[in-house]
């Protein structure tokens, strides 16, 4: 992308790192890791940070095991922050989050005992008394934060969390002063505000995250929003930030398919309504981006919270006129929000340093030796990024270009952004003077004769060639001729494999150039509706008449759901996504032959032949691994990482990590 000639003038000092859980909140010494973590961005200049969600109550954790702020004695680790974050300027507000019927355990609370589709707990519906007891646990948490040192708090009021459930009827069916009508409803958000205020004084920032478009039928409209708005200024709010979505709605709001910046709108348009500053966010992921949305006046302050995790120097690189150095979060979702709800602590797929900064420092080897990286897919590139920037002399080759895998992942809809980590690393390895040997095909007598201190073999993987009956037939091509050659490719297809690749490939081939995609997920940016979703009898039409003239099976042999294993917050909108495109998708099948006829199957029990014009094999992946294994035979110092080592399940962030580990070990 080419940057804006004005330079980011506008971005200083108006960059917020938007709240983002790591799960070094609950862990042992976890808090001395998050400072590190912290430090290291507001050390690069970040304005302002705002923590993981933490919980006023014990009802209102997330799970059992999360993070509360409402005890005295809980105050001296979060001190430990506000340390780090103060000793380079920077400010650190505390989210208050309460999550209402999305706690996952049998404690939620909620306006009303309505169970979210997304728990599997019916929660408790609150008395007045425990609700106006709700209220003090947060001025309680404010003035907590308040003496460990915070700036400020973050009240999160969006995404379908407890405020949000008090606002919306569709979670709200109380008849009491906190239910009913729309002031009725939103007097628990205000309340919440005015008692903070009460409690912390004039000066603390109080940040307010409201839930601007709702994209649930039973959201507020937009006459509602911006009342509510005006009355949380109101009621003493310092900042109004943008809340997207509840985290329970079928319609993506971060996601790589979500276009970028793609609701800087509904921050717009509410701005005319009050005189706080306004925070904007979701899916803006470069300084180009952001800059963009200040200068068009989106909002006073642009709130990122990825692509923190994924360069921790983002702003310095941006005020340094370098954003081509920047390593761009492209949003997967993969090495963070997946491992999060996994219960494992989250980190990046394109930077496996985030959140685990302290187990590997940024210091120079006492110990420079020479590597020689054979294969620049992602995982030798990351290897010869962290070997040559730990000090090391490194020499690497690829019998293509640079990056590997991911060349083909960027053909997909909704990856394009994947070509940004391959040119990130094409930027840092010519920073670091990495010697690049690109079309390359190096020898094995080559590398016999050759002396270094160690050689990694990332060679990558090869398509698996199932055995099936007329496997050569000329109407079947593997995943890469596919994608490469995506233009030839006839309207009837059958997809041998339904793992990440053959959805890969289905999407690929049901995508519409022209799609609008607010229409095609049903987001009025006219907001004529409440939630901000398009007319359903209106959208109910369109789907018949932009029917895809291809006819796209996506098979495999499991008896399961299609797609069962893709990623948590993902794999829903890859399903979806095929589904409304009217992709058949078949389980519990075998693979009789393929001839002039189409695909010949055994579909539950039944033979059964798909008439098509292609067949594409997405069925795995093989090492490429006979170069390694024959230097490893004559003692030479080898190593092999990422699908080269196991082609088996494995995954770029897999491969990005082993790259990274193994660089720290030499
Ligand atoms: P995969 O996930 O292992 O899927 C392979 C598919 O091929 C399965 O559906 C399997 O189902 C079928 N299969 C395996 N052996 C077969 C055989 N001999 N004959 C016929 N069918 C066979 O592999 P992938 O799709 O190539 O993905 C590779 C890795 O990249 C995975 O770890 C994946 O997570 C990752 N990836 C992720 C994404 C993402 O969006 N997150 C995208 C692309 C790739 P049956 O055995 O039931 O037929
Ligand atoms: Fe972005 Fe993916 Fe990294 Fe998460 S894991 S920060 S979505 S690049």
């Amino acid at each position: 992308m080419k940057p804006l000639d004005l330079g980011f003038t506008v971005l200083k000092n108006r960059t917020i790192m938007g709240s983002i859980h790591t799960g070094l909140e609950e862990s042992w010494f976890g808090f001395d890791k998050l400072a590190v973590f912290y430090a290291e961005r507001a050390q690069a200049g970040v304005a302002l940070i705002v923590t993981g969600g933490i919980s006023p109550t014990f009802s209102g954790r997330l799970s059992l095991i999360s993070s509360q702020l409402s005890s005295l004695f809980q105050v001296a680790k979060h001190k430990k922050l506000v340390k780090a974050v103060h000793a380079h300027d920077a400010k650190l507000c505390l989210q208050i989050l309460h999550a209402g019927r999305y706690a996952y355990h049998p404690f939620a609370v909620a306006p009303s005992a309505i169970q979210s589709p997304i728990s599997p707990f019916k929660p408790k519906a609150l008395t007045d008394k425990k609700i106006k007891k709700i209220i003090k646990a947060y001025a309680r948490t404010a003035v907590l934060a308040q003496k460990a040192g915070y700036d400020g708090v973050e009240v999160m009021g969006s995404e379908g969390y407890l405020i949000n459930q008090f606002i919306c009827s569709h979670t709200n069916k109380r008849e009491d002063d906190w239910g009913g009508s729309f002031e009725n409803r939103i007097r628990f958000s205000l309340e919440i505000i005015r008692s903070i205020r009460r409690a912390v004084g004039d000066k603390f920032i109080i940040i307010y995250r409201l839930s601007m478009l709702d994209l649930h039928e039973q959201g507020s409209s937009w006459q509602e929003i911006e009342q509510h708005a005006k009355e949380v200024e109101s009621a003493g709010a310092t900042m109004i930030n943008t809340g997207i979505g509840w985290h329970e709605v079928r319609i993506p709001t971060i996601a790589s398919v979500v276009p970028e910046a793609a609701f800087t709108w509904v921050s717009k348009n509410l701005k005319q309504s009050i005189t706080i500053p306004l925070i904007t966010s979701n899916r803006i992921n470069s300084p180009e981006i952001a800059e963009r949305c200040l200068q068009n006046g989106d909002a006073d302050m642009v709130s990122m919270a990825r692509p923190f995790l994924a360069d921790s120097q983002f702003v310095k690189k941006a005020m340094d006129n370098q954003s081509h150095l920047i390593n761009t979060c492209i949003a997967c979702n993969q090495g963070c929000l997946d491992r999060v709800f996994k219960g494992k602590r989250a980190t990046c797929l394109v930077n496996p340093r985030a959140a685990y900064e302290t187990e590997f420092p940024l210091l120079k080897s006492a110990d420079p030796k020479t590597i020689i990286i054979v294969g620049l897919g992602v995982a030798g590139l990351s290897c010869a990024y962290y070997a040559a920037l730990r000090g090391h002399h490194v020499i690497a080759y690829d019998a293509k270009n640079l990056g590997g895998q991911f060349n083909l992942a960027c053909e997909i809809p909704g990856k394009e952004i994947y070509h940004e980590t391959i040119r990130y690393y094409e930027a840092q390895l010519s920073l670091l003077k990495v010697e690049v040997h690109r079309n390359t095909k190096v020898k094995f007598e080559e590398l016999r004769d050759i002396y270094a201190d160690a050689i990694v073999f990332a060679t990558g993987v090869s398509p698996r060639k199932p055995d099936i009956d007329g496997i050569d037939h000329f109407s079947v091509m593997d995943y890469e001729e596919a994608i490469k050659n995506k233009s030839t490719i006839k309207n009837k297809v059958a997809i041998i494999g339904a793992g990440g690749i053959g959805f890969d490939v289905a999407e690929m081939l049901v995508a519409k150039e022209d799609d609008d995609w607010y229409e095609q997920w049903g987001v009025d940016k006219a907001y004529r509706n409440r939630g901000g979703l398009l007319d359903k009898v209106e959208q109910k039409k369109k789907p018949l008449e932009a029917q895809d003239k291809r006819t796209v099976y996506l098979l495999q042999r499991k008896d399961e759901k299609l797609g069962k294993n893709l990623a948590r917050t993902t794999g829903w909108i890859r399903r979806l996504t095929l589904r409304k495109a009217g992709v058949k998708m078949l389980s519990d099948l075998s693979y009789d032959k393929i001839d002039d006829y189409g695909l010949h199957i055994v579909h539950k029990g039944v033979s059964e032949t798909l008439a098509v014009d292609h067949v594409i094999i997405c069925a795995g992946q093989v090492s490429e691994d006979a170069l390694y294994k024959r230097l490893r035979e004559i003692g030479q110092p080898v190593h092999v990482i990422g699908g080269a080592k196991k082609a088996a399940e494995l995954d770029a962030e897999t491969a990005i990590k082993e790259g990274m580990v193994l660089a720290y070990n030499f």
